[in-house]
């Protein structure tokens, strides 16, 4: 074997990495296909959070279908649903009014479909899939692919050590990652995971394909006071455009109705922004203030906050699926149907379709790139007929002014294939204007924010309120290979923008008496696993490595 070497092994027929939506999915569906035909298989399912959900976010509107093919009495089985959309609302925000939006795409259609908490649901998938026998192990992050002797087939993942001292030395209580081995290893890490970065260096999986894209989206659930405008309003999913991001940053808002009077409100900005001065925290705290918005949350009060990536560029942006051993899922595959911001049912098909391409091939007896017919049942679904209808979208939207609509339009009218078909996309970390060619940049709109710690609260009671939490005495998970070009070039260039994208305050630079660059200093405890800063820092200089398994946010109803 390659890189097997002396630690504990552990062997299971099949091993998902990561216990979101996809990999659930996956496996109760593989657990449910096996029994019907007689096939007995240890599947097992590893998670970085501490607990099935405890890292899931997303502004969620779920369209059941996938849902209603993997678990059809869904509802009767006990599934967390908030509430139904009874109505979709609209608006194109300017910095003073709001204005309905008199058509709504088809694709933004969401009556009947449900308004979740991704972490509730998620947890309540978890407690399914053990329900049927899936080996459920939260708490274990993957920190690195196990490949055969040819170096090309995957056999599974070691997973992190636990105990090692910020000094890199093991402490009393070390407990050494152990090897899991697998037939099959399904990876569903979420955007840009970890692993699949790995993979991509060995096996080249990406090559061919445009990047990645990602948007950034920060998420609050808001207590609302009993009156509130959910009792009369038609619609309880609300979308926004325009302000605060305006037309030349694509991203919107979002306000979705839960059970009990709460809401959860979000701002999503698409990475690809070009000036260095934006801040992901102050704009989603503009977006809160607009008189519209603050008029519907009023009275509120903050009690959890999150923030996380997704993955938008859509189909031609897809990694290849398979290897020999291995499959990728969700996100980290970018199944993301774009033009209608949802990605949990297509995530939950990708991993039911995975689970049955390894049924087949456990019936043939043989795991090979070709034996895995994961792509072909990809290409006979709704699944691929749903992201091929968008896969220009997000290249249209990130097009500067009023330019995106048109392009949306062309789409709209065409099945997705618009003006240009293959629409290209730059890399996000590859955009950014160098601050002195910025002819406005956003800090000047920044006013000093008044935070009550109630309904408007800092960056750092933000992240009390994610419950993100990190052992402290462990080495950094944050690489800066190069510190120097952080105070050099990175402060001159672009003023270190990596402490405006951070939503979780982890970069602090110190600045000295003449106003020169000293010191980035980082709190990685902070971090909210969001992997923002991996995806927009210009120079490459920071890779988001897995911390201690358990460690990270602990979201319970976001
Ligand atoms: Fe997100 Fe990186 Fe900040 Fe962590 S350090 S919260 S991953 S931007």
């Amino acid at each position: 074997m390659n890189n097997v070497g002396d630690r504990e092994q552990i062997e299971f027929d099949v091993l998902f990495v990561g216990g979101g939506p996809a990999n659930l999915a996956g496996a109760i569906h593989l657990m449910r296909h096996a029994k019907t035909q007689g096939l007995e298989l240890e599947v097992a399912l590893i998670e970085k959070g501490a607990n099935i959900g405890s890292h899931a976010l997303s502004g969620a509107v779920l369209n059941p279908i996938a849902l209603k093919e993997l678990i059809p009495d869904y509802r009767e089985e006990g599934c967390p649903i908030e509430t139904d959309v009874r109505g979709d609302e609209f608006y194109f925000l300017t910095s003073e009014r709001h204005y309905g939006v008199p058509f709504v795409p088809k694709y933004m259609h969401n009556k009947g479909f449900h308004i979740i908490s991704l972490s509730k649901f998620v947890s309540w998938l978890g407690s399914v899939a053990e329900g049927l026998g899936v080996n459920v192990f939260p708490g274990f992050s993957g920190k690195e692919v196990l490949y055969d002797q040819d170096d090309k087939t995957v056999i599974g993942v070691r997973t992190g050590d636990k105990g090692v001292g910020k000094d890199n030395v093991p402490k009393a209580n070390f407990e050494a990652g152990i090897d899991i081995l697998a037939k099959v290893t399904v990876f569903g890490e979420g955007p840009r995971g970890s692993l699949l970065q790995a993979i991509s260096k060995k096996l080249h999986i990406f090559d061919g394909k445009m990047p990645q894209v990602f948007e950034t989206g920060i998420k609050e659930v808001i207590q609302l006071p009993e009156t509130n405008y959910f009792l009369k309003s038609k619609g309880n999913d609300i979308h926004t455009l325009g302000y605060p991001l305006g037309l030349n940053t694509h991203g919107g808002g979002f306000i979705y109705e839960m059970k009990d009077n709460r809401v959860s409100l979000g701002l999503i900005v698409g990475l690809n922004y070009q000036d260095p001065m934006l801040d992901l925290y102050e704009e989603f705290m503009r977006f809160k203030r607009h008189p519209f918005v603050s008029e519907l949350i009023k009275g509120g009060r903050v009690i959890e906050q999150g923030a996380r990536t997704i993955v938008t560029g859509g189909y031609y942006t897809m990694p290849h699926l398979a290897v020999a051993g291995g499959l990728f899922v969700g996100g980290s595959a970018s199944m993301l149907n774009a033009p209608a911001l949802k990605g949990i049912h297509t995530s939950m098909k990708s991993g039911m379709l995975a689970a049955e391409a390894i049924i087949e091939a456990f019936n043939k007896g043989t795991f090979t790139q070709g034996a895995l017919s994961y792509n072909s049942r990809i290409d006979k679904s709704w699944l691929k007929e749903e992201l091929y209808a968008g896969r220009n979208f997000t290249q249209a939207v990130s097009k500067k002014g009023l330019v995106k609509f048109l392009h949306v339009g062309a789409q709209y009218l065409t099945g997705g294939r618009g003006i240009f078909d293959k629409m290209p996309i730059g890399e996000d970390s590859k955009v950014l204007t160098p601050l002195a060619d910025v002819l406005s940049p956003s800090a000047e709109k920044y006013d000093k924010q008044v935070y009550d710690g109630v309904l408007f609260v800092d960056k750092l009671t933000g992240v009390y309120l994610s419950k993100t939490q990190h052992r402290e005495d462990q080495p950094c998970h944050l690489i800066v290979h190069d510190p120097n070009l952080c105070v050099d070039t990175c402060f001159q260039t672009y003023q270190c923008p990596c402490t405006r994208f951070c939503p979780g305050d982890v970069y602090e630079l110190e600045i000295d008496e003449r106003g020169r660059a000293k010191r980035l200093r980082l709190n990685p405890s902070n971090c909210l696993h969001c992997k923002t800063c991996e995806i927009k820092d210009p120079y490459g200089n920071i890779t988001w490595t897995c911390p201690e398994g358990g460690d990270g946010p602990g979201y319970t109803v976001v």
